[in-house]
């Protein structure tokens, strides 16, 4: 299978013009004619020589993603269902606010962490995703928004998957997406989620960005965490927070701690009593997610005056806190339904 040339940087296209003895401005032109003029295929690119068209053709793929389906809901928001070349399903994203237009994608077909409120982790992992299939997500959606001249302007990676368990496609995808040649996504409307790989943490402040982190925090301490995310016994709550430590310090940026309230779980005054101590002298930031309904598993929603009262103890002990409004409520499904619904279908 020949690779898709959205895995590739500007630099490595550059390098493939000089091993290919060519001046190295023609691959500032094929990027441009990827991210600026986004086309959708190499015969489109007329300033490139015909012979250099063919020679591209011959090696690499364009097109990544098809899209299976595509769910509009009343607020904007859209899910959009792509199917991969080994017959894969993906779940992409695109989020109206009033600030402007925003895309969650997925980094992991499935996903191995087993957080116990997620359905994208409910047939494990299948496979990481390569680069340019995160951008071409990005290419594809933005392609959709061209033709009411909208423009994605900010990126989440939130979607399926642990983007620090597919690091390198990770960093390339970001590196496509913000550079002033392409899309030129501004690095700090990007932010990486993740379940907290302790190793990616170190890696990622190490790379002097100005990207956002967050953390899929979801309980306050170290017992109730393992119990609703496995991965917390491989990296334990302490070098979890020593990790968003360093990225403060290294960084100087704050962190998001994404907090999932599971009714009866994790959503009691003592819990909130609890993240407020942890958190206290941080720089960071609390989203709290009202959790949704996953039929497979047996949780419930927070009330709303349960959710209020968890943001007024955070908030009466300094901590920054909002509650995360929701999208696309009306057309189904929290994060990898979409995907595990088309998978029923499919092996039925
Ligand atoms: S929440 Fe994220 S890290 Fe956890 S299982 Fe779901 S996709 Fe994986």
């Amino acid at each position: 299978m020949k690779p898709i040339i959205y895995d590739y940087t500007l630099e490595e296209l550059r390098q493939w013009m000089l091993d290919n003895k060519q001046p190295t401005f023609r691959a500032d032109q094929l990027f441009d004619w990827l991210y600026v003029k986004r086309v959708t295929s190499f015969e489109d690119m007329s300033n490139l020589p015909k012979m250099m068209r063919e020679q591209l053709d011959d090696q690499f793929r364009f097109v990544a993603l098809e899209e299976i389906t595509r769910f509009e809901s009343k607020d904007g928001t859209v899910k959009l269902l792509f199917g991969l070349h080994d017959q894969h399903a993906i779940e992409t994203v695109v989020m109206r606010h009033n600030y402007g237009t925003s895309i969650c994608v997925t980094t992991q077909v499935g996903c191995r962490i087993g957080c116990t409120f997620c359905a994208s982790t409910l047939g494990g992992l299948k496979r990481n995703l390569t680069a340019g299939e995160i951008v071409a997500q990005v290419v594809t959606a933005q392609r959709m928004l061209d033709a009411t001249n909208e423009r994605i302007s900010s990126i989440v990676i939130m979607g399926s998957g642990e983007p620090f368990e597919n690091y390198d496609a990770t960093l390339n995808f970001l590196k496509i997406m913000i550079h002033e040649r392409g899309l030129n996504i501004g690095q700090r409307h990007i932010t990486v989620s993740t379940s907290g790989i302790v190793p990616g943490m170190y890696k990622f402040a190490d790379e002097n960005t100005q990207i956002n982190l967050a953390l899929s925090i979801h309980a306050p301490n170290d017992e109730l965490r393992s119990k609703l995310m496995p991965v917390n016994r491989r990296y334990p709550f302490d070098e979890v927070m020593d990790a968003c430590r360093y990225y403060i310090a290294k960084t100087g940026r704050r962190i998001s701690f994404e907090y999932a309230l599971i009714g009866g779980v994790n959503d009691q005054p003592e819990h909130a009593e609890e993240l407020a101590e942890v958190l206290t002298e941080l720089l960071c930031h609390v989203n709290l997610i009202p959790v949704n309904h996953v039929p497979e598993r047996k949780y419930v929603r927070t009330s709303r005056n349960e959710i209020f009262e968890f943001q007024r103890i955070l908030e009466e002990k300094g901590v920054n806190v909002t509650i995360r409004r929701e999208q696309g409520h009306d057309i189904a499904a929290a994060c990898g339904q979409l995907r595990a619904k088309h998978m029923e279908k499919t092996t039925r």
